[in-house]
């Protein structure tokens, strides 16, 4: 699968796709991750790519030229046109089902604002305008990246073995994953549960299940329809 992300600071993401499983797809050829400077692409000789906001207000806004030219730059490189995504607190808000999805579109290109946004022609020319959760960051690089990481964990072969994917919280609908222990077996007076150190699969099994659905009543409610504050 191939990732082209495009940012004005092109320099703030490659080494967060150096590292761990990002890192071992990328060299085993499961994804490829391009990240392109929309400066490169602006109309203007000195790389300006923002303007101020038609009917006033604080702040600039993102030109559309230069995602525009940056897309058909990317369609010609790879032969067809990649499902393009506006990153934005406006969008629709990612999913875990979302990532199987998109992890199948084969080519995956990725647009990150600044300033106060990105002018809207680019959310119509987009295939999917998409917000990472309900909060506004400064710019879309750490949500490209958010969504680079999500969507590659579900391309076959990108986690180690694909079952560790399978356990995971919101994989298999509206359950979070259960909790995991490790070394020492007491540690400050915790003690890890008896039933994981019984070798008896079929009990582990069943008590990761019931500690599964536990914590998710516990911690989020809303996915299982309830209206529980989970943060009162
Ligand atoms: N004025 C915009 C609004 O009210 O929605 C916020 C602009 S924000 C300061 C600048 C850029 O950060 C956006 O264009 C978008 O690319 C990115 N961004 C901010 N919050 C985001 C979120 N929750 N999800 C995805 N992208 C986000």
């Amino acid at each position: 699968m191939r990732f082209d992300i495009v940012t004005i600071y092109p320099e703030m993401l490659e080494p967060f796709f150096s590292f761990g499983v990002l890192w071992a797809a990328r060299e085993k050829g499961l994804i490829e991750i391009h990240v392109h400077d929309l400066r490169a692409f602006a109309p203007d000789p000195r790389g300006i790519v923002d303007d101020r906001p038609y009917g006033g207000g604080a702040g600039m806004v993102m030109r559309p030229e230069p995602f525009f030219r940056a897309v058909d730059a990317i369609t010609r490189e790879i032969g067809e046109r990649p499902y393009v995504v506006l990153l934005s607190a406006q969008g629709k808000r990612f999913r875990q089902e979302m990532a199987k999805e998109l992890a199948g579109k084969g080519a995956l290109t990725l647009l990150c604002g600044r300033y106060e946004g990105v002018d809207e022609r680019v959310a119509v020319m987009a295939d999917l305008e998409l917000s990472i959760g309900d909060y506004v960051l400064a710019g879309g690089e750490l949500p490209a990246a958010v969504v680079v990481e999500v969507v590659a964990r579900m391309v076959p072969g990108v986690v180690g073995r694909y079952r560790s994917a399978a356990t995971d919280s919101f994989f298999a609908g509206p359950r979070l994953g259960y909790p995991q222990y490790t070394r020492p077996r007491v540690f400050r007076g915790m003690k890890v549960p008896e039933v994981l150190l019984s070798g008896n699969h079929e009990r582990i099994a069943r008590f990761r299940e019931r500690e599964a659905w536990r914590k998710t009543l516990e911690n989020r409610p809303d996915l299982l329809g309830l209206s529980i504050d989970p943060d009162p």
